[in-house]
């Protein structure tokens, strides 16, 4: 059983059908494939990782039509992957997953879901990292009577042009969309908790030339991605080395400077935090658009919300028609921890008590033949996503393959496997500037610990899913049947 069918979902799924595995369920709450880029139709919406990496190594596009691809793009590239490798068949649309139960004495997954009960032998969660949208619960929201609406689900109904709008948040999403409906609206208000640290975007449009290029010759699109590959591995020195950082934030510091002559705006863009600490957010855009005369920049907190306007901290109002939440998404609070329950019926949240941890970002003890994608520390600040997702799709193929050759019904990593594991990334986190770079960020968790990034370069992770470890896990009871997902 697979949940989700964004990258990850379908990526698991790819290559259970290239092993030859047809025995097997895509749960998807939603009713097409695409997870995040399915989700987030928000205006200006576009990866901030090259397209030729942002994209499964077995399935290169030759037809991106410009270097970090729109969203739209990115969800047809997702579609036609689901269709050309043949999961759409697999997929249960609407269907999500409520709880999962471990059954002790069956040695398998119990399921609710909105469609009803099923067992699994094996569960692999792609429930996705960005998945859950944040909404700050702001007093008073209940009483706003005009539009409200988060950008993961932005509402295409409701008509912008002319209105007072007031955005909360200043993250990867808000500085997408901020630029593109400045110039609709009549008065925007972007209530700005932190400024973001922000360099120019090498977005371009891909030439004629090059599309014809890779399509003709894929190793050439190929060895491109390999270019950007190693070009943006380097990126994670400057998290790790303060004087790399320097030269960053120097970049950095001038397009503000160039870009916002106001020294006063420039003063509230410009963060106390070292940069890399949040992500850092590649555009042109976004301080252009904070310049223009209908907006304005807010550093007061949101005090309270009334029926047609916001009230900031320092009392000051300001009457509002819609209200969009750039809010981000929950994190560290991995919702579907809530409803997992392993081993002695505990549930994963308490045992992670907010920190959550896994061994490789795929297995945690105590709850047996359960996979996560991108699991605890897989998440980057410098690289591609999938190239993580790939590595632990064939970690989890190959688990699999171990436990369908050995005969075992059931694998379970070491608690000491896991916790020598997470010692090891402590250890690498110490001194990065995610931890030492005086910034509050998803990254962190309630008590303090990285349990989101992968702390290093991404070849090191390469190595270390490249072949399922036995040594670390317990495989135990001889299977009765070669795993399977059956519909009670
Ligand atoms: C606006 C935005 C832009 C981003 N840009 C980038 C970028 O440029 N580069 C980058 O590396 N990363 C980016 N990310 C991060 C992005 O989430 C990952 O890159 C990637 O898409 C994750 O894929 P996934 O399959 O793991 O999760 P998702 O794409 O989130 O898919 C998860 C799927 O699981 C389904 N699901 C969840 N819970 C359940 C349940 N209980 N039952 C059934 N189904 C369920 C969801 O409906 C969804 O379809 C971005 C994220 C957002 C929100």
């Amino acid at each position: 059983m697979i949940v989700g069918s964004g990258f990850s979902g379908l990526g698991m799924a790819i290559r259970l059908l290239e092993d030859g595995e047809r025995d097997f369920v895509v749960l998807e709450r939603a009713g097409e494939v695409g997870g995040t880029w399915r989700d987030n139709t928000y205006p200006g919406c576009r990866c901030d990782v090259p397209s030729h990496l942002y994209s499964f190594s077995f399935a290169p596009n030759p037809t991106w039509s410009s270097t970090f691809s729109p969203q739209p793009e990115i969800l047809d590239y997702l579609r036609d992957v689901a269709r050309r490798f043949g999961v759409m068949p697999h997929v249960r649309f609407h269907t999500e997953l409520e709880s999962a139960d471990w059954d002790e004495g069956e040695s398998r997954w119990r399921l609710e879901t909105s469609q009803g009960q099923i067992t699994a032998d094996v569960l692999v969660c792609g429930q996705g990292p960005l998945s859950e949208p944040k909404v700050p619960d702001v007093p008073g929201i209940d009483t706003f009577q005009g539009a409200v609406f988060h950008s993961a689900a932005w509402n295409h109904d409701h008509d912008l042009d002319g209105e007072r709008v007031a955005v909360v948040g200043t993250g990867a999403s808000a500085i997408q969309f901020v630029p593109a409906i400045q110039p609709r609206v009549g008065r925007l208000h972007v209530f700005q908790r932190t400024p973001p640290w922000v360099m120019p975007h090498p977005n371009r449009r891909m030439t004629r030339l090059e599309r014809a290029l890779y399509a003709r010759l894929p190793l050439a699109q190929l060895a491109m991605r390999a270019g950007i590959y190693w070009a943006r591995e380097s990126f994670v020195l400057q998290f790790r080395h303060r004087r790399l950082r320097k030269l960053a934030t120097r970049v950095a510091l001038r397009q503000l400077e160039r870009q916002v002559p106001d020294p006063h705006l420039r003063q509230k863009l410009t963060p106390s935090y070292e940069m890399g600490c949040k992500r850092i957010l590649p555009t042109d855009e976004w301080y252009p658009a904070l310049m223009q005369p209908n907006v304005e920049v807010v550093t007061e907190a949101i005090a309270e919300v009334r029926p047609h306007s916001v009230v900031a901290a320092d009392g000051t109002e300001r009457e509002v028609d819609t209200i969009i939440f750039g809010t981000g998404f929950h994190v560290t609070d991995i919702p579907i921890a809530g409803v997992v329950r392993g081993r002695n019926g505990r549930r994963l949240a308490d045992a992670w008590g907010g920190s959550p941890a896994a061994y490789k970002g795929a297995a945690v003890a105590g709850f047996p033949n359960l996979f996560f994608l991108v699991g605890p520390n897989t998440g980057l600040g410098h690289n591609s996503i999938v190239f993580m997702i790939e590595s632990q799709v064939n970690y989890v193929a190959d688990a699999l393959r171990t436990m369908r050759r050995q005969g075992a019904r059931t694998v379970e990593v070491r608690a000491e496997a896991q916790a020598a594991y997470n010692d090891e990334l402590e250890q690498m986190t110490r001194g990065t500037v995610w931890v030492s770079g005086g910034c509050a960020s998803y990254y962190i968790d309630r008590n303090g610990r990285n349990s989101t990034l992968w702390p290093t370069f991404t070849w090191p992770f390469r190595e270390r899913t490249r072949e399922f470890d036995e040594g670390a896990y317990a495989l135990g009871a001889p299977a009765l049947a070669a795993p399977a997902v059956s519909a009670a």
